[in-house]
């Protein structure tokens, strides 16, 4: 299973909601990408699922990780100039499936927000790379976030409390999957990315011992860019870009 060839983005995009597990997912795979639509005055919003409880590597107290984890998102944010960061309770690190509850959740910020362009993890799994963009959680959000874009918000039966609550059905018109197999649609975000790195930087509990300006990030962002023949030098961030009009 893999995904069709991304589709040609959409010009007249105002909103963008991202949804991810994790704090720091956004800012791995995607933050220059969501800077440059930043710069282009678009209005991007955060959709966190967990807090990051089973994250870390070193011994921070546990019970301290969910807050401190919150507020290096926060600061991420801003980094890259998100200003609306929400995060969803209820929810823990290492234990998300695509349930019916996470699915109305999600629902629940796509009608609040209204967005034009989802920007999520890929509901794919890449089987020649178990780790990272494979983590199960990445997985489930991914394939919730989709359920959530068709049928669950555009369909006013579905989950009919949203309704009750004044929530109207929405239609997301587009979806930008992050991390799965054979991304096809590359963005170049070289000149974006020492606001990547800042963003990276503000999650200090998951990288403080990393090497985030001359290692394996920015080896494999020069990857990307010579895989979609850009010029030697350049940084660049993949997707999969699907329309779900
Ligand atoms: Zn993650």
């Amino acid at each position: 299973m893999t995904f069709p060839a991304s589709a040609p983005t959409l010009s007249d995009v105002q909103r963008v909601l991202a949804v991810f597990a994790h704090p720091d997912d956004i800012d791995f795979g995607s933050a220059g990408t969501v800077a440059g639509w930043v710069d282009t005055g678009i209005d991007v919003a955060y959709l966190i699922v967990t807090r990051g409880d089973a994250g870390g590597f070193d011994d921070t107290p546990r019970d301290q990780i969910p807050a401190i984890r919150e507020s290096e998102q926060r600061a991420a944010a801003a980094a890259i100039g998100v200003k609306q960061v929400d995060f969803l309770d209820g929810y823990q690190d290492g234990r998300l499936t695509p349930t019916f509850e996470l699915r109305r959740d999600i629902s629940a910020a796509i009608r609040r927000f209204r967005p034009d362009r989802i920007l999520t993890s890929s509901p794919l799994r890449r089987w020649e790379r178990l780790s990272g963009p494979s983590h199960p959680d990445h997985l489930a959000v991914g394939e919730a976030t989709t359920c959530a874009i068709y049928p669950d918000s555009r369909n006013p039966f579905a989950h009919p409390e949203l309704l009750e609550a004044g929530l109207e059905p929405w239609v997301v018109r587009e979806v930008w999957y992050s991390g799965g197999p054979n991304p096809d649609h590359t963005v170049d975000v070289t000149e974006v990315f020492p606001r990547k790195i800042a963003a990276l930087r503000a999650h200090a509990s998951q990288t403080a011992h990393l090497d985030l300006d001359g290692g394996w990030l920015r080896d494999r962002m020069v990857a990307t860019a010579e895989l979609a023949g850009l010029p030697a030098g350049r940084l660049a961030e993949a997707f999969t870009v699907l329309r779900t009009e």
